[in-house]
């Protein structure tokens, strides 16, 4: 007798789960610029001295020893998003968006 991978029942909820979630999918990548945007005082963006505005970065704060004149969140490898945004999703704060002028101590430059 030859043995299916599936059975007829798994492959049925299988292919209604992937239909029920690529709809959110779609939608969760073309809607980024609905996500919240971080808040400077949530704890992870205060731990890592983030900032909306680089201009209002604390220079004598010793987590702001790295920081060099240029640098923002529009030019560190860790934005996503639409480069023509304001405010753009983070790989270090998911489900938020971060401004474009900022700036967090975790700054790397892009490739
Ligand atoms: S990791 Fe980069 S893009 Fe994200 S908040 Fe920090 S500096 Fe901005």
């Amino acid at each position: 007798m030859k043995e299916f991978p599936l059975t007829r029942r798994q492959f049925i909820r299988s292919a209604a789960l992937a239909g029920a979630a690529g709809p959110l999918l779609l939608n969760g990548q073309a809607r980024a610029e609905d996500l919240p945007r971080l808040s400077e005082d949530d704890p992870a963006a205060r731990a890592l001295l983030y900032v909306h505005d680089v201009a209002d970065l604390d220079l004598n704060n010793p987590m702001a020893a790295r920081f060099e004149p240029g640098q923002d969140c529009s030019n560190c490898v860790f934005i996503e998003g639409d480069p023509a945004a304001d405010w753009r999703p983070c790989t270090y704060f998911p489900g938020k968006l971060v401004s474009n002028r900022g700036w967090c101590a975790i700054w790397a430059p892009q490739g």
